[in-house]
């Protein structure tokens, strides 16, 4: 596609900034009579006429069985996927040859949020979550490792529907 060039010319004389004035105002006022979109953060986190998406990519999420243990089987895809290196998988086995996590760490600080790790996993075990308030006071904080990832309650993302792209 063609890139079309637009020439401005320099006004030359006096030039007058009233009209321009007159609009910026214009435009400022109208504003102070439309609706209010302002939330009173952290009093107030969501309203009827605004709520976090559903497909949000936040804070992850490990989900476990009726017996509350880990659904991951560490299979290793997650940490393999993970296009920022972020996941810190030990795999271990009991006697009946069942694998498990020994180490299952994500670095929060260093997730870019992209949620392949929850398209890929086989057992629907790690999750991203619509969460997003996880300030830290220190970098360390920010490695969550299994029992605090299994700990979180925050609802799980829907991620990108392709059949509903919209999110409706
Ligand atoms: S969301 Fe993406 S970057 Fe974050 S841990 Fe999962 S795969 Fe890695
Ligand atoms: S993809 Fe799922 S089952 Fe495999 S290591 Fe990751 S969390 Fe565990």
């Amino acid at each position: 596609m063609a890139i079309g060039v637009k020439v401005m010319e320099r006004p030359t004389g006096d030039v007058s900034y009233i009209r321009a004035t007159l609009k910026g105002m214009a435009l400022t006022f109208k504003h102070m009579f439309q609706a209010r979109v302002t939330l009173q953060y952290p009093e107030v986190r969501s309203s009827d006429d605004w709520r976090i998406a559903t497909r949000w990519r936040g804070t992850h999420r490990m989900l476990t069985d009726e017996q509350g243990r880990s659904k991951c089987v560490a299979c290793g895809l997650c940490p393999q996927i993970c296009p920022a290196n972020c996941i810190k998988l030990v795999p271990g086995e009991d006697e009946a040859g069942n694998r498990y996590p020994l180490i299952y760490e994500i670095d929060e600080f260093r997730c870019v949020f992209c949620g392949y790790c929850q398209e890929v996993c086989p057992e629907e075990a790690i999750h991203v979550g619509v969460h997003y308030e996880n300030a830290e006071y220190s970098r360390d904080r920010f490695v969550y490792d299994l029992e605090r990832l299994s700990a979180q309650v925050h609802p799980v993302s829907t991620l990108w529907d392709p059949t509903d792209p919209r999110g409706e």
